[in-house]
């Protein structure tokens, strides 16, 4: 089937959010670090299922959350988040980038949801007329508190569903994944549980060709779990796991492809543009290959020379980018 990446803005994170897991990089820098930022794109999937219809995954964020202290205006996330940080241009909004390719939300048939972030669940709100799948974890955990604080689902972000299909991996072992969930019923859209950057965070396996991640990894590079990490307001045991659980998919399926939500890297800027038609050139997905070749060794470590690192801006200012 064609996968389609939407392009749903951009988010500013610190680079240690991304970057500084092994590092000792703090929930209380996550807070307070506001020296070193990078933009990082925000990616949600159109699926064209031969049968279920246009499916989505993940729905990114809205116009209303980037009127940051309106949208946000009561709740402790006011504080926790920046002003501004969300940017979102008129034509990548999610009714937007639906008309790209000819739908509009109500001819979406469902919706699959990695995990409750408010960068996957901004635009949620236009599709309470689909069933709406998450994991069982993530829905039944929707009230908790991130850090104490911040409830995993924002409610106004959530306020039209009614459809909530919460998922069990009650299906077949795959790859290191001792469930799965087929879907769909023909085995095209495989649910994967992959929790840890939150209680029931989802990966999606497409065609066994593509792995849409959500933040279960940030980036490419975070395949190489011993080395890079993203900071954890989850179980960083079980995201971990995860991650390790990834690794033995790609050994089963060596021409999987893992697509994430915020892959900011050469990597990921050039599969989302190669995907620009919903499908992927012979061409490539023998460049991807290579390009992991030269990143990790056989058991998904790290080229050194690729380790991340945060490059300043030239003006001196807060936001760099990360190499
Ligand atoms: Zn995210």
């Amino acid at each position: 089937m064609k996968i389609h990446p939407l392009r749903i803005g951009r988010t500013k994170v610190p680079f240690g959010q991304f970057y500084g897991g092994l590092s000792g990089f703090s929930v209380s820098e996550f807070a307070e670090d506001k020296g070193h930022f990078i933009w990082v794109p925000i990616h949600a999937y159109l699926l064209e299922h031969p049968t279920a219809g246009p499916v989505l995954v993940d729905a990114g964020i809205s116009p209303e959350q980037t009127a940051h202290v309106d949208y946000y205006r009561g709740s402790i996330v006011e504080h926790v988040m920046d002003v501004d940080e969300y940017d979102l241009p008129s034509g990548q909004t999610v009714p937007a980038q639906l008309a790209r390719l000819g739908y509009r939300p109500e001819d979406i048939r469902a919706v699959i949801i990695t995990h409750l972030h408010e960068d996957h669940v901004g635009a949620l709100n236009l599709f309470a007329h689909a069933p709406v799948y998450l994991g069982a974890a993530e829905y039944a955990a929707r009230e908790e508190k991130v850090f104490g604080l911040i409830p995993l689902a924002y409610p106004p972000s959530i306020a039209k569903i009614t459809d909530w299909r919460p998922i069990s991996f009650t299906g077949p072992a795959i790859g290191g994944f001792t469930g799965s969930a087929d879907l769909f019923g023909d085995g095209s859209v495989l649910a994967l549980p992959t929790p840890g950057h939150s209680p029931g965070s989802t990966s999606v396996l497409v065609d066994h060709r593509f792995l849409l991640t959500g933040d279960a990894m940030y980036t490419i590079r975070h395949l190489a779990v011993d080395q890079v990490r993203s900071i954890q307001a989850g179980d960083e045991g079980q995201y971990v796991e995860s991650v390790r659980r990834i690794q033995w998919l790609r050994r089963e399926f060596p021409e999987l492809v893992v697509l994430t939500a915020h892959d900011h890297t050469g990597y990921g800027e050039r599969l989302i543009a190669g995907l620009a038609g919903g499908e992927l050139s012979d061409v490539d997905l023998a460049w991807a290959k290579s390009y992991e070749r030269a990143t990790f060794d056989e058991l998904a470590n790290l080229n050194p020379a690729r380790l991340p690192r945060f490059v300043p801006a030239g003006d001196g200012g807060p936001v760099g980018h990360a190499a």
